[in-house]
């Protein structure tokens, strides 16, 4: 089978645009298309789980108004922890790094509610983008010696200001430290960590084991639940403590205090201007310590996202790239429809894949059909017009002389005489063009010097008239030419003109220098004339002008000086 050489090109720039995404997205160019694409799948996809088991205990705006102004004394923590303890939590997190002392008493009375509680998450943090516990802010010491354990606080957005990822581990010859999420997580599941490789992180106990895969060495993509209103149990700080007061004062408590038990109470502070808001692909303000707490939900019920492999997002672009040029036929336009479908039936598939969280990257799949398809359509589009224009030529003009063919010129003609009949204003002539003595060309030097006579009386011919004006071969050594808009005094005299103009032109071959002669006849449009009558006069005209002697210009019809 004979492969089109068009279809070759079709492919080859199929090839060079698949290359091409695949490049700008080596060199990091079209990130943020990607980003977009996968956010928008986190916005459209159901809602995943939500453990009833952490709850925030929000500072509201509502509670610094009753409490005063933030920092709050270190009592009000104390007795949060002693609250929350009371309620059977099991893991009291403050979103807070206590870096710095307060007062003495202050200091003592939460130290030992910590203490007493035994159950209490602090976080340190590292400062810019250094992971030295040197630079670090950490709990007071007195705070440090009684809490349950501790963890970094610290999550960086991507380059366009958005969350999307948490380091879980941050490894340097300092040892391994973790992210407060990871370590909160484990704890609750009684697992350790149990070694990192092929871009996972494994945790687990004697029964059971957790693999959590890891982006950029260390990251764990977050499997954002929802927004921030609608997914964690949220209760105000200072109706915690009214419930607590009520548990002491043997009242019945204003919430449920029974779902406190066993769960991660996570202390935050929510007051707008006061705590640490960042857009997530979700929504624009989202409080920072949600990501922390997303990344425990998703590793308590395993929500993570899996990348496959670059290769797989690579073979998807070539794939895709590839469609157009299969699926744009000119005989079959309605298969162009199948490159409509295909890209539904990628979007649909990236969008299932994504809620089973494995997330392909469909954007620059996409964009490369998109590219693929425009620039083999506008390729096809061009080769098609230029194929068409040289048919159209070929069916036109004579092939010999290069003028157009009669028939052709018949046509314009009709149109030309319709145009005239309706517009009394418009005229144009024709001219009737014999080259004097041919037969004698071809018989004293051939055929060849004939042909060439001929080429050369037409290029004359073409030259001497106005590019709007049509000149054609009528046949074997006779042209004919309209020329619009001149009335038949003026043609006679542009007659005259290609006359003299074909006089003075010799014609040269290797051997001889011919010179050559024509007669022509004028006929000019007038009243209801139609194609055959006007060259009927323009042919007798010829005739007259043979006959008086060869090589001039006349006419049959009168003119008006
Ligand atoms: P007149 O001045 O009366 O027009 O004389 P003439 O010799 O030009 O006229 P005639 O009609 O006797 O001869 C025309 C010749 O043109 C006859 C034919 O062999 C030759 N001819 C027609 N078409 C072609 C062509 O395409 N190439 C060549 N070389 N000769 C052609
Ligand atoms: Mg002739
Ligand atoms: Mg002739």
């Amino acid at each position: 089978m004979k492969v089109k050489k068009s279809f070759i090109f079709n492919i080859a720039i199929a090839i060079v645009v698949a290359s091409l995404v695949v490049t700008l997205s080596d060199k990091g160019a079209l990130k943020r298309i990607k980003l977009a694409s996968s956010d928008f799948f986190f916005r459209i996809r159901p809602p995943l789980r939500v453990s009833p088991h952490i709850i925030v205990i929000e500072i509201t705006d509502d509670d610094i108004a009753k409490i005063g102004r933030w920092p709050w004394e270190r009592t009000w923590h104390a007795a949060i922890t002693k609250a929350l303890k009371q309620f059977g939590v099991k893991y009291i997190y403050f979103d807070m790094v206590f870096s710095e002392a307060s007062s003495e008493k202050e200091d003592a009375l939460f130290g030992d509610a910590m203490k007493d509680a035994n159950c209490v998450y602090l976080p340190f943090a590292f400062q810019q983008h250094s992971i030295s516990m040197k630079d670090a802010l950490f709990p007071i010491p007195s705070f440090s010696s009684y809490i349950k354990g501790t963890g970094s606080i610290n999550i960086y957005p991507d380059i366009d200001g958005v969350l999307r990822r948490v380091p879980l581990l941050f490894v340097d010859n300092e040892g391994v430290k973790m992210h407060i999420a990871l370590r909160l997580a484990m704890d609750y599941l009684n697992m350790s960590l149990k070694g990192i490789a092929n871009n996972c992180m494994i945790i687990g106990n004697a029964k059971d084991r957790i693999r959590i895969p890891l982006v950029d060495g260390n990251k764990m993509l977050i499997n954002w639940l929802g927004k921030w209103e609608h997914t964690f149990r949220h209760y105000s700080f200072l109706d915690v403590l009214g419930a607590y007061k009520d548990c002491l004062d043997n009242n019945k408590p204003s919430i449920d205090i029974s779902s406190f038990k066993d769960s991660i109470c996570v202390v935050a502070v929510t007051a707008i201007g006061l705590y640490d808001i960042k857009p997530i692909p979700l929504e624009a303000q989202y409080p920072g310590v949600g990501a922390t707490l997303t990344v425990v939900n998703n590793i308590l019920y395993r929500q993570f996202i899996n990348i496959p492999p670059g290769w797989c997002n690579w073979m998807l672009i070539y794939i895709l790239a590839f469609l157009p040029p299969l699926l744009i036929s000119e005989e079959r336009p309605l298969r162009e429809i199948l490159s409509v479908v295909s890209v539904l039936i990628v979007a649909l598939l990236g969008y299932l894949l994504f809620v089973i969280n494995v997330e392909i990257d469909i954007s620059l799949p996409l964009l490369a059909l998109l590219g693929s398809y425009i620039a083999v359509g506008t390729y096809n589009f061009t080769r098609i017009s230029m194929e068409r224009r040289s048919f159209f030529n070929l069916a036109v003009t004579d092939g010999l002389t290069g003028l157009y063919n009669v028939r052709y010129f018949r046509m314009l003609m009709k149109t030309e005489c319709m145009m005239a009949r309706d517009d009394s204003s418009k005229s144009f002539c024709i001219f009737m063009i014999d080259i004097d003595h041919f037969k004698n060309f071809n018989d004293t030097y051939g055929h060849q010097v004939g042909d060439l006579v001929l080429r050369e009386v037409s290029e004359v011919i073409k030259n001497s008239v106005r590019a709007s004006d049509i000149a054609a071969r009528y046949g074997g050594e006779e042209m004919i030419v309209m020329l619009k808009n001149i009335s038949l005094d003026e043609g006679l005299n542009a007659a005259e003109k290609i006359r003299s103009n074909i006089e003075t032109h010799l014609v040269k071959d290797k051997d001889n220098v011919c010179k050559v002669t024509v007669s022509i006849g004028v006929s000019s449009f007038c009243y209801d004339d139609d194609e055959n009558v006007l060259i009927k006069r323009a042919d007798d005209a010829l005739y007259k002008a043979k006959r008086m002697g060869r090589n001039r210009v006349e006419t049959i019809e009168n003119v008006v000086k």
